[in-house]
Order: structure tokens, then sequence, then C-alpha cells
């Protein structure tokens, strides 16, 4: 059993993760979060929540996952949200064609699917499910969105949202007036997103429903300062630049670095040596490195890749992927951070007509000499008659070289007319310009709540000989483990019973999440809890009837304290506060 199949198994086993519609047979890209792996998402939603929304001061919205067609028109998903599919003839089953050929010849993501195709038939591939040669049909681009029909008829496409980000972009007009029109600002979601993935083979890493979470912080395009920088400049994060990754010949056998491996960079020096590009987007970058190891990634098998010029949206200025090393799958993307530059909100303009650009104002208004035409109508008018307000709006509208030569020349409907000087004065004037029109440039760190959620259960697993007995331990920080306080009569008699729920009462006011557990002996007990992470037991005694006194047991180290029953509570809190 590799890790994988070990922490699936016990989060099928213990109610963290299901396959979704497992009566009817289940279907692979769906999985149910059971008791304990939603309490677990909803936690980690809550660390995310703590830094971005209340951390950062970004206020969460909360957009319809439907959208109609037009804004995946302008996004790009309609046209360009697409994987290449290929099916083969003997099995009828789908798959990703680009897939097919991973491992066997290294694929750029540039290849077109004719060439795909090409590589398929040259190297023979077989159908990974029926085994058949020669088999695969033409490779063609299948939209990942999955679409719908808003409304009875088939008249108004929609599509399930692809990501959480449109909702925020397509408000953005209404979001400025809120942030009092300026920036920057942040706006945050967390919600589904649905992609339509050809053949997901890899369980809860690649699902056609997940959650993201997903900021969208809008920022001056002339100014990519943080004003925050100075106070995470000195952050070391483990990067793996784009150079790094070009020149990189892999792990030599021994398994030693190898020079153009992940290096540990200091923010600040990584900015300043025009690695990362900005201080906006290295700020997030240290801040996705501190939400990830508090939900509990391990610090060691993560890293900042950052995307390679061709792997990069052609808009984008620079890209960044944590990514995590797992057992089965190597290195997975757990979260996305792009300057997206204008792409989005220019594009969204162009789209919907509206004008999506803000006035950045100077600091001090600036002086500005501007020519105006005065163009004289009772020659203009008899001689141009039905095109003379046509003529007077172009003349009005030149620039200062337009007026140089020795006629003035102009278009109107198409037609060059050129017109004498003595039909225009024009006069110098001086303005205030107190700003300019610019389109916000976006920052966006994108985050998906499920491969973390994977990746901190298989970061925290741990298997450990305890006496003669092996046991499975999610060392989870105290504020993800879904169980906080087990509490624990040692015996099942009334005696002890009693106490305990009066216990368990307790804590929960005290607002602790508790779960109470009388069935088998205590090691076993204990050994339930360690392996779903629960950090903390209390057990109940004989001596509690005595002294009035019970003994915390912490799950990693295994040490027991005795404490007064009157301050438990606050114990707790305490430990749990100890260890955030
Ligand atoms: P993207 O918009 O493709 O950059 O995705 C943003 C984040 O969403 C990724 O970093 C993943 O963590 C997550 N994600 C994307 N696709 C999937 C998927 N099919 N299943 C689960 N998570 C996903």
């Amino acid at each position: 059993m590799d890790t994988y199949e070990k922490i699936i198994g016990l989060a099928k086993r213990r109610g963290f993760l299901w396959n979704s519609f497992e009566l009817y047979g289940g279907t692979a890209g769906f999985y149910d979060y059971g008791p304990l792996g939603a309490t677990m998402k909803r936690r980690i939603e809550d660390i995310w929540r703590d830094l971005y929304v209340i951390g950062e001061g970004f206020y969460e919205i909360e957009t319809p996952t439907i959208g109609i067609e037009p804004i995946f028109v302008a996004s790009g998903h309609v046209h360009g949200f697409s994987d290449p599919m290929t099916v083969c003839s003997g099995c009828d089953f789908a798959f990703r064609a680009d897939h097919l050929i991973e491992g066997i010849v290294e694929v750029p993501d540039t290849l077109s699917a004719p060439e795909i195709k090409q590589l398929i038939d040259e190297h023979g591939i077989k159908c990974p499910q029926c085994g058949g040669i020669g088999t695969f049909g033409e490779v063609f681009d299948f939209n990942l969105m999955f679409r719908t029909t808003v409304g009875p008829g088939t008249q108004r496409v929609g599509y399930l949202r692809p990501e959480t980000a449109q909702g925020m972009f397509i408000n953005f007009d209404r979001l400025f007036r809120f942030y009092r029109e300026k920036i920057p600002f942040g706006v945050t979601q967390i919600g589904k997103a649905y992609r339509n993935e050809i053949s997901p083979r890899q369980g809860v890493i690649r699902l056609r429903e997940f959650t993201q979470a997903e900021a969208e912080i809008f920022i001056n395009p002339r100014d990519k300062n943080h004003p925050k920088f100075s106070t995470v400049s000195n952050t070391v994060l483990r990067c793996y630049p784009a150079s790094h990754q070009q020149n990189d010949s892999g792990s030599d056998d021994a398994g030693n670095d190898h020079a153009y491996g992940v290096v540990e960079l200091i923010a600040g020096d990584a900015v300043d040596r025009g690695i990362i590009a900005h201080e906006f987007l290295a700020y997030h970058l240290v801040l996705t490195n501190i939400f990830l190891i508090r939900a509990g990634i391990d610090p060691a098998r993560l890293r900042f890749r950052q995307h390679q010029p061709d792997e990069m949206a052609h808009y984008a200025a620079d890209c960044w992927d944590a990514e995590v090393l797992t057992d089965r799958f190597g290195w997975v993307e757990l979260v996305g951070i792009a300057d997206r530059t204008d792409y989005d909100l220019s594009s969204h303009a162009e789209h919907s007509k509206r004008d999506l650009s803000v006035v950045l104002e100077y600091e001090t208004p600036e002086q500005v000499e501007r020519i105006v035409v005065k163009p004289d109508m009772s020659m203009i008018g008899p001689l141009y008659k039905e095109k003379a307000g046509k003529v007077l709006a172009a003349l009005k509208n030149l620039k200062e070289e337009d007026l140089k030569g020795d006629e003035i020349d102009i278009k109107v409907d198409g037609d060059e007319i050129w017109i004498p000087h003595d039909m225009v004065e024009y006069e110098t004037v001086t303005e205030e310009v107190r700003g300019e029109d610019v389109i916000p440039h976006v920052i966006e760190p994108s985050f998906g709540i499920d491969r973390i959620i994977y990746a901190v259960l298989e970061h925290s697993f741990a298997e450990e000989l305890v006496g003669n007995e092996t046991r499975s331990v999610l060392r989870l920080p105290a504020e993800v483990a879904p169980v906080q306080v087990a509490v624990l009569p040692l015996l099942t008699r009334e005696e002890l019973i009693d106490p305990a729920i009066k216990i368990v009462d307790m804590l929960r006011k005290s607002g602790i999440f508790v779960s109470y557990d009388d069935a088998g002996t205590i090691g076993r007990r204990y050994r339930r809890n360690d392996e779903i992470g629960t950090p903390f037991s209390v057990t109940i005694d004989y001596d509690t009837l005595d002294d009035d006194t019970v003994t915390i047991r912490d799950r990693d180290s295994m040490a027991q304290i005795r404490v007064p029953t009157v301050e438990l509570a606050e114990k707790v809190h305490a430990m749990m506060r100890e260890q955030i």
C-alpha cells in the first residue's frame, strides 16, 4: 500500500472523504466530505479567511455558481478552456490525449491536437483500458466547462463556473465604489468550481467539482510595490525559478541537491534580483507560505515554482505555483499566484461595452496645455453642407501636430478632406488635470481547497511503533483537527460516565468541538483519536471522583498532565493557542 492508499483508506473508514454517489456505483471526479472531512474543510477555510479576509481586509462576496455565456466568452473559457481528448475505438473510453504520451515523450504545453495524435501513432501507444494499439481516433479540444441552459428551452446558454474569479471581475465597478473608489483593494470568494475533466484518475487531486478560495487584488499598474512588504521581506521561500527549471538536469543518482534545483530565497532579495516580478506578487507568495504551513503542510515538502514563459497565460506578467510533494503524484499544484495584468477587466470592458477604467488621481494636479480648435462655421457650413457636422467634429478632435501642415487633413466617412487654414482658428489653453484613466491590474492567488486537504492529510500522517504496536497518527494542527478534544471515561461505568458527560457539556459551552467515546479499552480509544488527529484527550478516572481532577493527554508526545476540572476548559484553550 502506498501512502495515497493509506490516506484514502483512512479517510473513507473514518468519515473524512467518501466517493460520491456510491449507492449508485459512483463516478470519478466527485467526493463527499463526511462528518470529519467537512469539519476539517471548514476549519481550513476559516484559517484562509483569518488571513485574507480579516488579516488583509479583503471582503468576501458570493456570486452564482452558474454564469451566462457572455461572461465566459469574455474570460476566454468558451474558446480556450479545453484539454486535448481522444477516444479509443476498441473500448469507447475517452482519454486526455497528452497524458497518453506523458513519460514516453517530453510534452510541451504548446503541442497542437494533430501533433499529439502524430506522437500517439508514432509511438504505438497502447490503450490503457483495453490494450488496443492504433485504436485512438482524432485528437480534438474538449471544452472543460459543464454547459447548461438557463430557463426553459435552449435559448440561453449557461455554464457552471470553472473558477470563482469571474464573479469578482464582473462586479468590479460596484466593488470599486464600495471601496470608495481607491485602489489597491482586494475581494475574496470561497466556493465551488466545476471542470468536466476528461478522465480524472488522480482521485481527490483532480475533481470535477471542487472548492476554490480566490482573492482578486486590483492594483495600480504603475505601482506594484506593496505597502506592507517590509513586514515580510525577510521571509525565506523555497523557490524553483523558471531559469532553474530550464537548466535543471534532475537530481543526481545519490539524490543530492543539484545546482539548479529548488533554492531558498529571501523574498526581498528575490524581488531586488528580478526573480519575482514585484513586491505585490512576492507579498502574496509569503502569505500563501504562511497559510499552507499553518494549515499543516510540511515546509520541507513545499516549493514555489515559477511558470516557464511558454506555460504562462499570454497576458500574465509573472506566475508562481505553490506545489507540494506527494508520495504518489510527485509535485502537485495547490495554489496559483499570478499577476494577470489588465487582461480580465479589459476583456470584460470590451465585451460588455462598459468602461472599467478608474481615475488615478495625481498627488498634486498637473497643469497641461491643450489646443482648442475653433472652426469658422460661416465658411464650413455652406461648403460641406450635410457633411458640415461631421467635419466640425473631426476638426475639434485635432491635435496640435495635425495643424502644422499647409492644409489640415481630416477623414470624414472614410474620405480624406483638406481644409485650408483660414477656415480654422485655434488657441492654446492651460488646464488642470487631476489624474489619469487606467485599467487596474489584478494579482490573483487561487487556492484549491480539496487538494490542500489531501496534502495536509498526507503530510501530517505518520505511522510509529509504540511498544510493539503500530499507531497511525495524523499530526494535524489543533486548529485544523476536526475533533479538538475527546472525552473518555476510563471505564464504562455509570459513576465515571456521569462526570464525563458533564465535562463534555462544559467544554462544548466554551466553544470546543468535543467527541465522547466510551467504547473499548482506553488504549484503543486513544489510537482511534490519534488516527483522526484529535490533539487532546481528556480522561475521567476514579481519582476524578476523589479530587475533581482529570488527565489531558497530548496526541503527539503522548505525555499526560493532571488538571483540576474547573481549569480544564481554560487549559485546553491555552494549549490550542500555544500550538497555533
Ligand atoms: P487554476 O485556475 O487551474 O490555476 O486552478 C487553481 C487551483 O484550483 C489549483 O491550484 C488547484 O489547487 C485547484 N484545481 C484546479 N483544477 C482542479 C481540479 N480538477 N480538482 C481539484 N482542484 C483543482
